[in-house]
């Protein structure tokens, strides 16, 4: 929110409390502090709520707070939300994943806001992103001596055929994020500089945790929260969960 409609939400919280609401410094600094929030009705909703329950405990209730403010509007939201149950969109062939990130996030908003009810998921549909599956194609093709004996030349490698052999999916079939390390390459750490000398770049044994993640999302989809393939594990709620569900890193990968 601006500073001015910080001033607007300052004036309905001194119609409860009779502050004073004339401030330009407290509208800018709760203006600050709720950057990320939009002075919607969701946010003015939340004063009322906040003055029209009952102090939690018998200690004087304290002034309004930005981060009443916040708190509050996410409950009011997330109240919207029915348990366990929520939308993913139809998939379309021609979606990148970044835009069906975008447009995830468009939907949980609106499911949130009240505009759309959520759904269950009916049935997994869908693939990966086009680039996923380009960077799949090939995996799998090597005969198994050849990979055995890359195992033991190269750092990195015989962390992956130890992957493969449990069912994992291939992290070094996508770039690293982390690293940036190329598809196919093992990922790389940098040793750090000494003195005038830059650091010098070593391959690491095994795939950075990020870089698994990314590949487990890329090559199946989840058991625990049915996010599609290409599409990160989600909380009940719709968000997305840091890194993914367990079951979908060791899971066999979908026929
Ligand atoms: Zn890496
Ligand atoms: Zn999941």
């Amino acid at each position: 929110m601006t500073p001015s409609e910080a001033a607007k939400l300052l004036a309905a919280a001194a119609a409860f409390d009779g502050r004073d609401a004339e401030s330009e410094a407290a509208a800018r600094l709760w203006a600050e502090a709720l950057a990320d929030v939009p002075a919607d009705a969701d946010t003015f909703a939340s004063v009322t709520r906040y003055y029209s329950t009952p102090p939690e405990n018998s200690a004087r209730r304290k002034w309004l707070e930005p981060h009443h403010v916040r708190t509050i509007r996410q409950e009011i939201r997330d109240a919207r939300i029915p348990d366990g149950a929520f939308t993913y969109p139809l998939p379309t062939g021609s979606e990148t994943g970044a835009e069906f990130v975008v447009r995830r996030r468009q939907q949980i908003a609106a499911i949130a806001d009240g505009r759309i009810n959520a759904e269950p998921i009916k049935q997994l549909k869908g693939g990966p992103h086009p680039s996923v599956a380009d960077a799949l194609t090939g995996v799998g093709r090597m005969p198994d001596h050849v990979r055995e004996a890359l195992a033991d030349a190269l750092p990195g490698r015989r962390a992956r055929e130890e992957a493969r052999l449990r069912g994992d999916a291939d992290a070094l079939a996508i770039p690293c994020p982390w690293c940036h390390a190329g598809t196919n390459d093992p990922c790389k750490r940098r040793r750090a500089a000494k003195g005038d000398k830059p650091g010098t770049w070593f391959h690491r044994t095994s795939p950075h945790p990020g870089r698994v993640d990314a590949a487990a999302i890329a090559a199946r989809a989840c058991p625990s929260c049915h996010a599609p393939m290409g599409v990160p594990c989600a909380h009940p709620d719709g968000r997305f969960h840091d890194g993914v569900h367990p079951a979908r890193q060791t899971a066999r990968p979908a026929a």
